[in-house]
């Protein structure tokens, strides 16, 4: 339902929280985020209100300077804190948030459990995860572009990975996406309300266009091929 990401020069949890907190009228049922420290992640997501995640946050700090974030508003699995997003692939290599309804899900889900892949959560979501591990080839925009041609559906998606510190890749199809730039770095969110006061400049992001992020700037392009079945 609501995403807000974050990679710049400061830490990054309180950032997320606080742009949660400003969607949170859309309204959810859970709440999560992933920061990095380097290569580790750090994941923490609670069903329930918004306050669950900021107390479970206090208890266990989730440190480091970028990190995805999102409120969760259940269309495929129940609201449990297991359901909730971000969602990782198997070796959490991979950290997904996403808006909207992957309508070709079960098909993948079934080829990725034939394939020996574990599940973790019941949402549609988590097919993302562990496709985008499996297109990864040492570029997680080249990897996002590749998974999502193989659903069907909309999203809006945040993206990490372990293996490029520091990086977001965002993704969207039928369900907004901003990118903002701000003094402390560069910000991703669901809707611009979340970014007031953070970011200078807000930049919508088109339909089937991905934009890689990071500390000193953003890149975007846009999808120059349609839909491919998962190989
Ligand atoms: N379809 C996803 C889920 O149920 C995302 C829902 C949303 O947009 O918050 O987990």
């Amino acid at each position: 339902c609501g995403i807000v990401g974050f990679t710049g020069t400061r830490e990054a949890s309180p950032v997320l929280l606080e742009g949660l907190r400003r969607l949170e009228y859309r309204g959810y049922d859970s709440a999560g985020l992933v920061t990095g420290t380097g290569a580790d992640f750090h994941l923490r997501k609670k069903a329930g209100r918004l306050a669950e995640l900021a107390r479970e946050v206090i208890a266990r700090p989730a440190p480091g300077c970028y990190g995805i974030s999102h409120t969760r508003w259940a269309t495929h699995g129940g609201a449990t804190d297991r359901n909730a997003h971000p969602h990782l692939s198997t070796d959490h290599d991979i950290a997904v948030v996403h808006n909207g309804v992957i309508e070709n899900y079960a098909a993948l889900k079934q080829q990725l459990v034939a394939d020996g892949v574990a599940f973790r959560s019941d949402t549609d979501t988590e097919v993302l995860a562990h496709l985008i591990a499996r297109c990864y080839d040492g570029d997680l925009l080249q990897a996002v572009l590749q998974a999502t041609a193989m659903v069907k559906g909309t999203y809006g998606l945040a993206v990490m990975s372990r293996a490029e510190p520091g990086v977001i890749v965002g993704a969207r199809l039928g369900s907004p996406l901003v990118v903002g730039i701000g003094a402390d770095g560069h910000y991703l969110a669901s809707d611009a309300s979340a970014l007031a006061g953070f970011a200078e400049k807000v930049v919508h992001l088109g339909d089937r266009q991905v934009v890689q992020l990071d500390e000193t700037g953003y890149v975007v392009r846009t999808r120059d091929f349609d839909a491919v079945d998962m190989p």
